[in-house]
Parts: C-alpha cells; sequence; structure tokens
C-alpha cells in the first residue's frame, strides 16, 4: 500500500481557481521589476573568497544597521538559526527558547539533528517569555544536568501572533541571560516588522544578542537571502559552519542586490501591511464565530471553533473563491498580509471568509 508523503511539498493544484488575493505567507511576494532591475544591474564576484562587492556592500549595512561588528549572507533564515546555534553551542548543551518558536517547530529538528543541542520550550503568551520564567528555567549546574549555554527569542514572534517584543522586556530578558553566563540569539526573521511597528531602532532591539539575523524573504519581497551578524569572532567561527554546510557562494551579489533595494524601498512601507492587518482583522471581527486576535504587525491569527470548521476545513473552503490562508493547528488559521495584498484584496478576503463561514451554517 503506498501512503502519502510524510514530506509532502507544497503544490499547487491545477483544478482550483486563479488565486485573487495569497495571505498564505509573506514568503510568496515575488521580486518586483525595481528589485529585478536591481539584481540585473549588480557588481558581483566570488563571495566564498569574499570577492563579491555587492554581498559585501549588504553586509556592511546590516552590521551597521544591527550595531555589530560583523555580518554573514546566507541563503535562508533557517541557515542562520541553525549556524547560530553550532556556533554557539555543544553537543548536548540546552537551549531556551519558546515552546512555539520557529527552531523547535520548523525545522526539522536541527538543533538536535546538527548541533547535538536540545531545547527546552519555554511558556508564556504571544511568544514571547518574561525574566522570572527564564531564570525559573535554569538548571542548578550538576553533573547529570545538561549545560545550558543559550537563550533564543523571536522578534516579531511568528506563531505568537506576529507579537512585538516590548524593548523593556527584551533587555530584561536578554541582560538578565548575560549575567547568568548564557548567550543570547535573535530570530529577526520579521525583525523590520517589528522596528516599524515600534518605532525602536533595529540596533536597540539587537543590542543585548550576541547574534542576530534579518531575513529579506518574508515582508521585505527579495526572492532569497538573509543576513546572520554578530561579533568579529562569531562571524569568524560561522563561516566555518556555512562553509561545511554548503552555504558558500559564488555571484551572490545578485540576490544581495535584491536585498540592498529591500532595504531601501521595503522597509518603511510594512506600516502599510500592518494597517492592512489590522483591517483585515477589523473584517473578521465582524463574524462572530470566529475569534480574532489581535495583530501587532503583518500576521493575523483567528480561532475557526466558533464556526464548527476546522481551520484546514476553513482554508479550503476559501481557496475554492481564490482565497490563500495558512493553518497552525486544528483550529488556528494564519492570514499574512504583505506587498502583493492591497486594502482592496484584505476586504475581498474577509468577505470571503465570512461567506465561507456562513455557509457551514452552525
Ligand atoms: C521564516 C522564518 C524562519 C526561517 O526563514 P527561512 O528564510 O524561511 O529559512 C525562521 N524564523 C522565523 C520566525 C520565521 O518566520
Amino acid at each position: 500500500m503506498i501512503s502519502a508523503p510524510v514530506y509532502a511539498p507544497a503544490r499547487s493544484d491545477r483544478s482550483l481557481p486563479a488565486v485573487r488575493v495569497n495571505l498564505y505567507s509573506d514568503t510568496q511576494t515575488r521580486p518586483s521589476a525595481g528589485m529585478k532591475d536591481a539584481m540585473m544591474r549588480a557588481e558581483v564576484g566570488d563571495e566564498q573568497s569574499g570577492d563579491d562587492p555587492t554581498v559585501d556592500a549588504l553586509c556592511d549595512r546590516m552590521a551597521a544597521l544591527t550595531g555589530k561588528a560583523a555580518a554573514m549572507f546566507l541563503p535562508s533564515g533557517t541557515m542562520c538559526n541553525q549556524i547560530s546555534i553550532l556556533v554557539h553551542c555543544r553537543p548536548g548543551d540546552e537551549i531556551l527558547a519558546h515552546e512555539s518558536s520557529h527552531i523547535v517547530a520548523n525545522e526539522g529538528g536541527g538543533p538536535g539533528a546538527l548541533a547535538g543541542a536540545v531545547v527546552l520550550g519555554l511558556r508564556g503568551a504571544r511568544g514571547m517569555f518574561d525574566t522570572a520564567t527564564m531564570r525559573g528555567a535554569l538548571r542548578e549546574k550538576r553533573r547529570n544536568a545538561p549545560p545550558q549555554t543559550l537563550v533564543a527569542v523571536e522578534q516579531t514572534a511568528n506563531a505568537g501572533g506576529g507579537s512585538v517584543w516590548p524593548l523593556d522586556l527584551l533587555t530584561d530578558v536578554l541582560s538578565s541571560a548575560h549575567e547568568v553566563g548564557l548567550r543570547t540569539h535573535m530570530d529577526g526573521a520579521r525583525l523590520m516588522n517589528a522596528v516599524v511597528a515600534a518605532g525602536v531602532t533595529a540596533r536597540e532591539m539587537a543590542e543585548h544578542c550576541d547574534s542576530v539575523w534579518l531575513d529579506f524573504t518574508k515582508g521585505l519581497g527579495a526572492p532569497l537571502g538573509a543576513v546572520l551578524c554578530g561579533s568579529e569572532a562569531f562571524i569568524d567561527e560561522a563561516w566555518r559552519w556555512k562553509q561545511r554546510l554548503g552555504g558558500s557562494l559564488r555571484q551572490a551579489g545578485i540576490c544581495a542586490a535584491a536585498c540592498l533595494y529591500a532595504l531601501d524601498h521595503n522597509v518603511d512601507r510594512l506600516a502599510a501591511d500592518h494597517a492592512n492587518a489590522l483591517a483585515l482583522a477589523r473584517g473578521l471581527r465582524q463574524v462572530p464565530e470566529l475569534a480574532v486576535e489581535d495583530p501587532e504587525t503583518n500576521l493575523v491569527f483567528f480561532d475557526t471553533r466558533g464556526s464548527g470548521l476546522t481551520a484546514d476545513a476553513l482554508a479550503e473552503r476559501v481557496r475554492r473563491e481564490g482565497v490563500l490562508v495558512s493553518t497552525v493547528g486544528a483550529y488556528r488559521v494564519r492570514a499574512c498580509t504583505h506587498l502583493d495584498v492591497d486594502a482592496a484584496g484584505v476586504a475581498l478576503a474577509a468577505q470571503v471568509i465570512s461567506r465561507a463561514v456562513g455557509e457551514a451554517g452552525v
């Protein structure tokens, strides 16, 4: 008997109508004409040898933005997280991170498979935890306890609701971690969403982080690329892992040019995505069967339990009307705004979702 593939990739089903509003993820944005033009004009060289001027320019800019001494270009955010863990941790070490974080749920067990590290999942509302929770998770230094070496935070916290760690909480948690001898890491996949939403600079947010990275393939709209930042010594060690994992690149300036373009053109406009997320949440609140979480940035989560529909069933119904959303858990739906979705698209999506719930009719 042939069973369904366990590692099924997402596939487009051609029997379905064309997508009208894609709220599935901010990873699905397409490079704009201006971005492609910047890519075409990029000066390039061999990145692995340090000869790509566009990659160098991007790394310099990111180091300055985050207030770190050095930076490194990588193909993906997952590789930034995994390389950071490989540098910070030895096999058997324990990482403290929120139980819903990307390194726990979405990286294929990478910390265990690659660094041999275990993750202790901390609890807390909206994907965040406070200093008391972190301190409560610290183990006595005993021979039979795993050495705890790293605290990781996500800014914004994706599964937490696209929520923004307030600067005082972030500073308190991370500086307390340093006080007890832990290193600190920030998964900044959507760091610029947090910066724009909170009006706090990336440098301030990253001040107490030993490593921090930004993804260019989320709301910033680039086709690939992430930049990992830290001290000279950290990036030096990270280069060894980049090489070992096959993350060293060649004429990567073509992609780095897209990232530079994104920093120039696609950061301030994240405010529009946040406004669209608020509008979507307002629209969905008109549907009493749905429990809508308060969006802080570009992610809108809602619970379908009151409608009698599972998250998958609702996603399937709206897909037939050309609206894409993603599901996380049995009853939780995520709708994500980004640069390829406008206010009209969000209004249409709210209507389609509302109708789908109405037709379920409980
Ligand atoms: C998307 C994401 C990642 C991984 O980034 P990729 O570039 O897709 O590998 C890591 N952390 C968070 C919070 C994310 O949303």
